[in-house]
Order: structure tokens, then C-alpha cells, then sequence
């Protein structure tokens, strides 16, 4: 066991951290007023520096680096914000992976080097009005007919919806019941019968639009299904334990970026004549911070360094995850006083964005169940 960074990794996270510190602070303000996506050109700088491929093979365009490099990565743009961070976990973590992984070579080759170079992003659509936490009762239905897949139904909460290019969809591809008949099939977003619902107006996640998908009759061809029926759930579920790590590291930068300025703050700010690190109970609040986001980020890391180039294990990832989004949503904001509910300051944003990463990817207390369940070596069914 070996808890220190190799000495590349320590240089990719500097220049990851001097890149996120010097070029993305700004952006993230102005993004965060606009509501707007980081634009193409700097998805093309991120794509210069290596970003949006870190752990993605060479042959598709990536750095051909590990997953925890990737993670690595993405905690320094997320102690900026969750809008800077996100094209690099959606490329790194998020459906690029499971494309990777599963789809045929023809589809990789299409969509993975178009996501390296930034020219597309690509989301995840799994949710629907009546599948969140219970996912395998979605219902849009993909047939196959003259050699073309139809898809019909209605998506909702994808991050990315209405952005996006392209789209990794979770759909119903035989009547075989649960997680049983679904499949994934990847859609781009200019293919007709594809529309989308108004920007939903969340609490967080500005410059990450979420937005409803409706299929009527949407037609793909046959080449652009990811995984079939019939065990392709749990494939999408094994690529999901990366995703997993990717959402704890989402909250895990925002929690020690909240740590190290809360660090400064309490040695800068005085009170009753003087700096407010000397109050014993500060002290003790700054320790149980501390704790928790360095017991984040072992987690985190050893989920993704027990996976090697492979995916995390339910138990390994759901841990990280549960662990990371409550210490996030402890830490942020905290030992700020007012300046922590100040618009003007980013703690208050990220107050705001932390939440939302307990809830997508699967609910905290979803993750537990997880967690229960690997533990007792059975899984619980819910619907009995
Ligand atoms: C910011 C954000 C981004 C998202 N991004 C995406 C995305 O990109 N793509 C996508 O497909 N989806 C996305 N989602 C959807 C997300 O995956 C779902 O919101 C999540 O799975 C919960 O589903 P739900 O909202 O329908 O809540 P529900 O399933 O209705 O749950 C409501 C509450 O009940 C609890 N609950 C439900 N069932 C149980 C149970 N059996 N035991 C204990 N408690 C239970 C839940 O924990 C929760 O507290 C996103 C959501 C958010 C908020």
C-alpha cells in the first residue's frame, strides 16, 4: 500500500490546480450569472491541456492515463465550481466511459476522439417523471424495426439536456421486466423526433442545464446501441461505479476548496480582539473538517485505485459517494459567518451545488441501500 501521489501525478494535479486557480475563477462567476455552459472555446483549452480525456484510451483520443489521475483532475476544476468541473467528469467518469467500454468500435471511434478534441459533449439520460431512485421501471421504449432502432418516451433531469450533442439513453429494449429488458443506446441531438422541455430553474448547477427529452418516433441506427438487453443494465451499473467516484470528487473539491479558504478565514478574521482560530471551538470544528475530507478522498482514491483501469466495486464507490456528499453538504459554508450567505462569495454557491450532487447519481440514501446490501451479500428488493 502506497498512500503518495507518484511524482507525475503530483505535476498533473499542479498543473491541473495552476490551471482551475489562474484561468477558471472568473468564468465561473460570469457562468454562474449567465446560467450559460462553458463555451466551445474552452472546451477546446481543456482539450489542448489533455482535460477531457485524461483516463480515455490514445487510441480514441485520450491521455491514456488512470482513473484516479482523472479524479485527480476534476477535484482541482471542482474547488472552483461545479460548472468548470463538469465537462471533465461527463468525458472522464461519466457516459463517455460506458460508450468506452461497451459500444461497438465504429461508435468509439465516432464519438470519443469528437469528445477529446471538445467539439461535442456527450450526457446521460436515465431518469424519467416515474423512474428516479426506482430506475428500472423506466418505460421509453426502444424496438427494432427494418434494421433501425425506434425510440418513444419521455426523460427527465439530464443533466446537459438540450446541450449536449449527444446523448447515452437507458431505454426499455424488450418486454422482459425490470432491469432485465434495458439496454442503452447512444442518440445525438440533432436526429428528428428528438425535442426538448424548457430549462429546468434548479437551486444549483448553473451553467449545467437540465432539461426534459421527448422521443417521437426518434430513429437511430442499429450501430449506435451501447449494450443490449439482458445483462446490459448491469454493464451500465458497472461504468456507473465510476460515475459514483466522479460525483463523490465533484463534492469532495468543493469541500476542500471550502476548507483551505475557511482555513485562511479563521486566521485572517478577528474577533474579540483577536483571530478566530484561537477559539478552541473553531479549532475543533476546523479538525472535524479536515477529517472528513481527507476520509473523503481516501475513499474516493481507493475505490478508483482498487478498480486500476477497470470499473469501482457497488461497496467502494457508494461509500465514497455517501461519504463525500454529507461531508460536503457539512462543510461547505462553514466557520464563513456571513460571507458563507453572500452571493458575492463562491461558498455560497457551492452550498447551493453540493446538495445537488447527493441527489443525482442516485440518492444518499439509495447509496446506503447499496452499501447494506454489498455487506450482507444479497440484494434488497424494494418493491417487496
Ligand atoms: C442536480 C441533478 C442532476 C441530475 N442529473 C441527471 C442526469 O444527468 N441524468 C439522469 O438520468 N438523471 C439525473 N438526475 C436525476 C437523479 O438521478 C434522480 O433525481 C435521483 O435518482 C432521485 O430520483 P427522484 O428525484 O425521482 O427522487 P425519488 O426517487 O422520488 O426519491 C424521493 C426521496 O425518496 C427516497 N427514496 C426513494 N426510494 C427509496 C427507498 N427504496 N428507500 C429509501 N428511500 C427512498 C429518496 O432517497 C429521496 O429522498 C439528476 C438529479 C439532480 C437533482
Amino acid at each position: 500500500m502506497d498512500f503518495k501521489l507518484s511524482e507525475q501525478q503530483q505535476e498533473l494535479q499542479d498543473i491541473a490546480r495552476n490551471f482551475a486557480q489562474n484561468e477558471m475563477v472568473g468564468v465561473a462567476l460570469s457562468i454562474e450569472e449567465t446560467g450559460e455552459p462553458l463555451s466551445k472555446e474552452w472546451l477546446k483549452k481543456y482539450s489542448e491541456m489533455g482535460f477531457l480525456g485524461i483516463n480515455v484510451s490514445h487510441k480514441y483520443g485520450g491521455l491514456g492515463l488512470s482513473n484516479l489521475d482523472a479524479l485527480l483532475v476534476m477535484e482541482e476544476f471542482a474547488k472552483v465550481s461545479s460548472a468548470v468541473a463538469f465537462p471533465i467528469f461527463e468525458s472522464c467518469v461519466g457516459p463517455v466511459k460506458a460508450i468506452e467500454h461497451f459500444a461497438s468500435e465504429e461508435l468509439k471511434k465516432k464519438v470519443i476522439p469528437e469528445v477529446c478534441k471538445g467539439n461535442i459533449v456527450v450526457a446521460v439520460s436515465m431518469s424519467e417523471p416515474n423512474a428516479g431512485s426506482a430506475l428500472t421501471d423506466l418505460t421509453t421504449k426502444a424496438e427494432i424495426k427494418d434494421d433501425k432502432i425506434i425510440l418513444n418516451g419521455t426523460k427527465r433531469w439530464c443533466s446537459g439536456g438540450g446541450h449536449s450533442e449527444g446523448y447515452v439513453v437507458y431505454c426499455k429494449m424488450t418486454d422482459d421486466p425490470g432491469a432485465k429488458g434495458i439496454g442503452a443506446v447512444y442518440v445525438e441531438k440533432d436526429t428528428p423526433g428528438l425535442s426538448f422541455g424548457q430549462q429546468e430553474k434548479l437551486m444549483g448547477w448553473s451553467g449545467i442545464p437540465s432539461a426534459d427529452i421527448f422521443f417521437d418516433n426518434v430513429e437511430v441506427p442499429m450501430g449506435n446501441i451501447i449494450v443490449e438487453a439482458n445483462g446490459g443494465f448491469q454493464k451500465l451499473m458497472e461504468a456507473f461505479d465510476l460515475e459514483r467516484c466522479g460525483n463523490a470528487t465533484m463534492c469532495l473539491g468543493q469541500a476542500s476548496g471550502a476548507l483551505e479558504k475557511a482555513l485562511k478565514y479563521v486566521q485572517e478574521r478577528e474577533q474579540f480582539g483577536k483571530p478566530i482560530v484561537e477559539f478552541q471551538a473553531v479549532q475543533m470544528k476546523l479538525a472535524e473538517m479536515a477529517m472528513k475530507v481527507e476520509g473523503s478522498r481516501l475513499l474516493i482514491h481507493r475505490a478508483a485505485h482498487n478498480a486500476q483501469e477497470g470499473f469501482p466495486s457497488i461497496f467502494e464507490s457508494s461509500v465514497g459517494k455517501c461519504f463525500s456528499n454529507e461531508t460536503a453538504r457539512e462543510v461547505v459554508a462553514s466557520l464563513m459567518g456571513g460571507y458563507g450567505f453572500n452571493k458575492e462569495h463562491p461558498m455560497e454557491r457551492h452550498y447551493r451545488d453540493v446538495w445537488g450532487w447527493g441527489i443525482a447519481g442516485g440518492t444518499i440514501d439509495i447509496q446506503k441501500i447499496n452499501i447494506a446490501s454489498a455487506m450482507v451479500g444479497k440484494r434488497f428488493d424494494q418493491r417487496k
